[in-house]
């Protein structure tokens, strides 16, 4: 059974930029129905327990259908929570580097995330991505679809496009949600380590593995 990992902050660490009453819906409505339904799907399957949500994702990618919808999902809202901090920093070191080589600067990587993520059509989600040489990427996915079945394409961050994580604050401009965001959110240090994780140096982000195998998360049955 995989669990709903807690959020990493306070519902009103976000504030202004997401309020409390978004990150409570969407964590605990939202993120919570897509674990629970995975667990359901997964238990109508029978068999052993996964090893890991990744193991789901990437066996599931090849079917499509709801089973991938609901893990890629599950997975996509643990790796996004991470992906942003309520303390500001910046990108600094071989990720600055990173950023100046595949962008110019941060501001540039900004409009192009921002350009792509007002521009992708539908619900869906707007990635940092990196290859393993260290190149970086702006890529948007529709609906679920997400890096984990990639090969050569580890994600640095990401942002929620579906219209619940936005639609309370922002109500129909997209836009102004994603250049707040990428203004006050970003979790840089987290961007750096799946960097490293990219470049083959270091582990990449992970859900936290069913039946509380992972003993170093704080989580709960969703
Ligand atoms: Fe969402």
């Amino acid at each position: 059974m995989f669990m709903l990992p807690e959020l990493p902050y306070a519902y009103d660490a976000l504030v202004p930029t997401i309020s409390a009453d978004t990150l409570h819906l969407h964590h605990d409505k939202h993120h919570a129905a897509y674990v629970k339904t995975l667990n359901e799907l997964l238990a109508e399957k029978g068999g052993e327990t996964p090893e890991s949500l990744e193991a789901v994702i990437r066996d599931a990618a090849r079917g499509g259908g709801k089973l991938f919808n609901n893990a890629a999902q599950a997975w996509n809202h643990g790796f996004f929570w991470g992906a942003m901090s309520p303390k500001s920093d910046q990108a600094e070191g071989d990720l600055r580097a990173a950023i100046k080589a595949s962008f110019g600067d941060a501001a540039a990587l900004g409009e192009a995330l921002v350009k792509e993520g007002a521009a992708h059509f539908g619900s869906g989600w707007v990635w940092l991505v990196s290859d393993r040489a260290g190149k970086l990427s702006i890529k948007s996915t529709h609906d679920a679809h997400n890096m984990v079945a990639e090969a050569d394409a580890t994600p640095l961050l990401v942002c929620d496009l579906w219209e619940h994580s936005y639609y309370l604050d922002y109500k129909n401009d997209r836009k102004a949600y994603l250049e707040a965001w990428f203004k006050e959110l970003p979790n840089w240090s987290l961007a750096a380590s799946q960097l490293r994780a990219a470049t083959g140096t270091g582990e990449g982000w992970r859900y936290p593995a069913p039946n509380g195998q992972d003993s170093s998360s704080t989580s709960r049955a969703a």
